[in-house]
């Protein structure tokens, strides 16, 4: 018999669909299968798969246009994803840019006629400290210069890329000497067979070390741990973030790349906590290429039975991980958005209450942690709550990773006692004389110079782990314009300050850099960032205008020198 186009289609799904799985909960990694398989997800795909789901093609369709990483139009065969964070275009993505059009003779957006190349702008992909980069299909490319682009666009025209493995060229970060390097394998692990250490014992120690949130929310480990281990439920679930979004930060992927080990020992300590039998790591698509390392790992640690029935020997101590892969939401990076996208939804993000650990994934008690939470908990259980109380401050224990770039010698992954100030900062990344410092990334603190005596620590900078130096040059209007254009970007559109409010700010702040805003228009500005932090529902609106709250705080020569005009 003769297979249409179509009747092919449906076979491939149905076959796609035996290995995935057909809950609505798979629907994304069937999207993505379907996309690896033919380019893109057609509108018939779409269709056929919500069939099969038992959803309305609407919804499917809702689902596939909120990712940035699903295709829903036939692309080149090489997509070029130039990143366009703020430390990009400070180290000349810009005219990157310029060459990769000139090359293509196309713009942004746009693909070639010849249907070899598409070029897009994406946000960070986590190479910062190696800016400008970009992505080629899913192999990562940094450093660039124009004259290095022209060579990649010509080795692709000779198609050296066309069935290269997807390793990535990301190459070295300086970086301090990390406490992760000196963790004896499954040490912790170890511990709580030899020691017979109770779940409460487990998070108890947590609790005792102080050890809060990696990920920027900086909620108490120890406690989110024991209050799933309360929550009522027979399945429980453990979730890695590993959704590295914020633009400039890149340690989580230096930390999956190097000590993989150390997080799935942190998840398989969690589930022995809170009583979960199933693990999840979230990675994000532009971290497509970590994941076959992932899996290696993965499989040497069942193999060891440090995953799978009865770990380390011990009756009724089953655990075991697997890897899902985002599909380009930097607002997936909140866990009950993170959530909705793991159960198939568009990552929009719930409200609270309920919390996750009460009724989170399929409605069941979970537990989210960041990679670096995860990873930093497994060297608590080992050395004892008493080795992390003894560094930091008083009121922030222990480390901190930090990702640093923009206007410094020695951009990187630094490991920091919290407690540090920006000064001491900037003096170990060779950043001195910077103008000021983002900290927490774009959704963090602008510091300037006259602030760098602050401290980093939840005194008062408790901050999630991107660093952004700004050198004296830097025209900070330019750098609220980027920042908002990415949060215009990336809002899931639920709540109405940040979709319109974010959009009408950006308005004025390009008005700003052409001098032709008046004065009253200044203020209302002011006042609509205020309303835009009071009516979001979640941290990316909430935090959307702090970058133009704090320029017209303490930079407002810059937008006064401009000839602002009177009301
Ligand atoms: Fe979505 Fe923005 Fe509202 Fe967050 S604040 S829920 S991103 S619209």
């Amino acid at each position: 018999m003769l297979l249409t186009g179509q009747d092919n289609e449906k076979a491939i799904i149905r076959e796609l669909m035996k290995t995935l799985g057909s809950e609505r909960s798979e629907l994304i990694p069937i999207l993505l299968a379907v996309q690896d398989e033919f380019g893109y997800v057609s509108e018939f795909s779409m269709q056929f798969i919500a069939d099969q789901l038992k959803m309305s093609a609407n919804e499917v369709y809702g689902v596939a246009t909120f990712f940035h990483f699903i295709n829903k139009k036939p692309k080149g065969k090489f997509i070029i994803r130039l990143s366009r964070d703020m430390s990009s275009i400070m180290k000349g993505a810009k005219s990157v840019a310029r060459q990769l059009r000139n090359d293509l003779g196309i713009r942004m957006g746009e693909t070639t006629p010849d249907g070899m190349f598409t070029l897009e702008w994406t946000s960070c992909i986590g190479m910062n400290y190696q800016a400008p980069a970009m992505m080629v299909n899913n192999e990562v490319f940094s450093n660039l210069t124009p004259p290095k682009v022209h060579r990649i666009i010509e080795d692709c025209r000779q198609e050296l890329y066309a069935h290269r493995p997807t390793v990535g060229n990301v190459g070295e970060t300086h970086a301090s000497t990390l406490s992760y390097a000196s963790h004896e394998p499954n040490a912790a692990l170890n511990r709580l067979v030899q020691q017979r250490m109770s779940p409460a014992d487990v998070s108890g120690e947590l609790t005792v070390s102080g050890l809060k949130g990696r990920g920027g929310a900086g909620f108490p480990t120890g406690v989110k741990w024991n209050l799933a281990s309360k929550a009522e439920g027979d399945v429980k679930y453990i979730i890695c973030n590993a959704d590295e979004g914020e633009p400039g930060t890149f340690k989580d992927r230096i930390i999956l790349g190097k000590y993989a080990d150390l997080v799935f020992e942190g998840m398989t300590l969690a589930a022995y906590a809170v009583g979960a039998t199933e693990g999840i790591v979230y990675l994000r698509y532009e971290y497509t290429h970590l994941r076959p390392h992932l899996e290696t790992i993965l499989a040497a640690r069942r193999k060891a039975n440090l995953l799978g029935e009865n770990i380390l020997g011990k009756p009724g101590f089953c655990f075991d991980i697997r890897i899902h892969m985002g599909a380009g939401a930097y607002v997936c990076g909140e866990e009950t958005a993170l959530i909705e996208s793991l159960e198939g939804r568009r990552g929009e993000p719930r409200n609270r209450p309920p919390y996750p650990v009460e009724k989170g994934f399929l409605g069941r008690p979970t537990v989210v942690n960041n990679v670096e939470t995860l990873a930093t908990a497994s060297c608590i259980v080992a050395r004892g709550a008493k080795w992390f109380t003894s560094i930091g401050t008083e009121r922030s224990k222990g480390f901190k990773l930090f990702s640093v770039s923009g206007d410094c010698a020695r951009p990187g992954v630094y490991e920091l006692p919290w407690g540090m100030t920006v000064q001491q900062l900037l003096e170990l990344v060779d950043g001195q004389g910077a103008k000021a410092v983002q900290v927490g990334g774009y959704t963090g603190e602008l510091v300037p110079a006259s602030q760098f005596d602050r401290v980093m620590g939840y005194e008062d900078l408790g901050i999630g782990g991107s660093i952004i130096v700004y050198g004296q040059g830097r025209e900070m209007l330019e750098v609220a314009e980027n920042y908002l254009e990415f949060f215009i970007e990336e809002s899931c559109g639920q709540c109405t300050g940040c979709r319109i409010g974010n959009t009408k700010l950006l308005d004025g702040v390009r008005l700003l850099q052409k001098g032709t805003c008046s004065n009253r228009y200044l203020n209302d500005l002011i006042g609509l960032s205020h309303s835009i932090k009071t009516t979001s529902k979640c941290g990316l609106g909430q935090a959307s205008p702090n970058i133009f709250i704090a320029i017209n705080e303490h930079f407002k020569e810059e937008i006064m020198a401009r000839p602002v005009l009177a009301a």
